[in-house]
């Protein structure tokens, strides 16, 4: 409140402007408006930070820069106290109230970020690398087709947000008594009189961390990492093939002794089931997959197949329609396959000329009526023996094989 108590009330009105326009608006930079809380705070600094870590944009001077002030805006904007003082002064405010005295400024972003994220702070090469987790994730042919973005939900091991990864509930740690932080002990034994053999073993007292907890942190009970249901978007492209891994840096399991891992999503179909809405209950739940073809059974029936004449909508996976017909005499031969190009899967990044799509191949399944009157029979076979006679197929002689030379009796 007495920060500008100084300053004659012309200068200072010819001031706040320039201060404006000095430094980005903090809720800006994270992307929040002001109204945000603690949890969208931190998910804000994790995303970004991570995003413009100097680490990943190497001789980049702008994400370097900008990885600087999400840290410095994060550090400001999570302490109420300065977040109060920003809100109503900005940062002039902010800063005077550093110089004078109030909690110490933020310091080095990569110690801000490493509290995060383990690693001490950095990506790079040297440091100890935590294992890959990969998960599975199972989604409709449709998903495929037509490409899809969906949230899902994992639990991983997270670095403990309230004693940010110290263990301790009250940020202070012990050098051990026993090893004297050096996490090892000599132990001698001796194996005969006189000869003696040294083995270096593991402290049993600080497990060879070096230090002990006196007030163990109570949300991770002294472990440094709690288990934690994070979510993730997936975004599912256009033809995508089926096992594809998508890779989300540094998203494994965290550890403050390490930088995480990759989590790896491996992209399975799911099998088919008849779904619950609508757009679920198309026949695209029939189309099955094969690389860049679907391929489709259509059952007709005998008069179909043989009398021509029919048309058929056939739903595609994306509720376009797909119409095969016959004109009247077409004959469908069962098990024919009709090749229809361009109606398969999209061809996944696909990229000037060329098909765009793969084929779809109808499958004709041919179904017998299963019951027949005597006066349906007498019918068709008249029919049938008048055809026979004038332009019916010797199916004996077409097959080639030899002729029955005598009767068995
Ligand atoms: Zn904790
Ligand atoms: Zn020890």
């Amino acid at each position: 409140m007495h920060l500008f108590a100084s300053l004659p009330l012309t200068l200072l009105l010819l001031l706040l402007p320039l201060l404006a326009f000095a430094a980005e608006d903090y809720y800006k930079i994270l992307g929040l408006d002001k109204g945000a809380d603690d949890r969208q705070l931190k998910k804000a600094y994790r995303t970004l930070s991570k995003k413009y870590h100097p680490d990943k944009n190497p001789d980049d001077e702008t994400a370097s820069q900008k990885f600087v002030e999400i840290a410095e805006a994060y550090d400001t904007l999570t302490d109420a106290e300065t977040r109060k003082i920003y809100d109503q002064y900005g940062h002039e405010g902010v800063k005077q109230h550093k110089q004078g005295g109030g909690r110490p400024g933020g310091g080095d972003p990569f110690d801000l970020f490493s509290r995060f994220f383990g690693g001490g702070g950095h990506f790079g090469h040297g440091q100890r690398r935590g294992p890959d987790m990969e998960v599975r994730i199972h989604v409709p042919l449709r998903n495929f087709y037509t490409g899809a973005d969906h949230d899902f939900k994992i639990e991983k091991q997270v670095i403990c947000e309230k004693c940010e990864g110290s263990g301790s509930e009250d940020g202070h740690r012990d050098t051990c008594h026993k090893c004297n932080g050096q996490g090892m002990i000599i132990q001698k034994h001796q194996l005969m009189p006189g000869i003696f053999q040294q083995m270096q073993m593991q402290c049993d007292v600080c497990g060879g961390k070096g230090s002990t907890i006196k007030h163990k942190c109570k949300t991770c009970g002294g472990a440094r990492v709690v288990r934690s249901e994070e979510q993730f978007d997936l975004a599912i492209e256009k033809g995508m093939p089926k096992g594809a891994r998508l890779t989300y840096e540094n998203e494994g399991d965290e550890s403050p002794d390490w930088v995480a891992g990759d989590l790896v999503v491996h992209l399975h179909e799911r099998d088919p089931e008849l779904g619950a809405d609508d757009s679920e209950r198309t026949d695209g739940t029939f189309f099955r997959r094969k690389g860049l073809h679907l391929f489709w059974r259509e059952v007709i029936s005998l008069r179909e197949a043989w009398m021509g004449d029919w048309t058929r909508n056939l739903t595609h996976l994306d509720g376009h329609i797909v119409q095969l017909s016959r004109k009247a005499g077409e004959v469908v031969q069962p098990g024919h396959v009709e090749i229809i190009e361009g109606e398969g899967m999209p061809i996944w990044r696909h990229e000037g000329n060329g098909p765009s799509h793969g084929s779809l191949h109808v499958e004709y399944v041919v179904v017998l009526p299963d019951q027949m009157d005597k006066n349906m029979q007498k019918d068709f076979r008249g029919v049938w023996e008048k055809w026979r006679k004038k332009s019916g197929v010797d199916l004996h002689k077409d097959s080639g094989r030899p002729d029955p030379t005598h009767d068995e009796l």
